[in-house]
């Protein structure tokens, strides 16, 4: 009965992990118009960020930039897989907790079975 009981207060725990860690993490994201127009606008890390953003004063299209040097496609790639990461890890401890609170209901009648069998 006692070990039941320490099996459940080891789930609960594992569902008050880790919420709204990613909303703190802010990125600057630099932009450059073909006016010569600059700007830098922060993002949330892990989405999407835009080559393109129209310039503030002048409404021309305004380029990404990153240390002083123009951004193509490439750098957007990432950032993506870091989140998709996160989630797969996510579910896969919670898997891990379900599969070791079944483990240890097993073992227990197991040994119940085995031992004292006790109405
Ligand atoms: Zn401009």
């Amino acid at each position: 009965m006692s070990e039941s009981m320490r099996g459940m207060r080891l789930g609960s725990q594992s569902l008050e992990s880790d919420k709204g860690v990613e909303l703190s993490a802010r990125q600057l994201v630099e932009f450059k118009c073909p006016k010569g127009h600059d700007f830098t606008l922060a993002f949330a890390e892990g989405v999407e960020l835009p080559l393109v953003w129209q310039c503030q004063r002048c409404q021309a299209s305004a380029q990404r930039f990153a240390d002083g040097e123009l951004v193509t496609g490439e750098a957007t790639e990432e950032d993506a897989p870091r989140t998709h990461y996160d989630m797969v890890k996510e579910r896969r401890s919670e898997q891990e907790l379900e599969d070791l609170l079944e483990e240890m209901l097993v073992s227990m009648r197991k040994r119940r079975a085995q031992g004292h069998v006790s109405a």
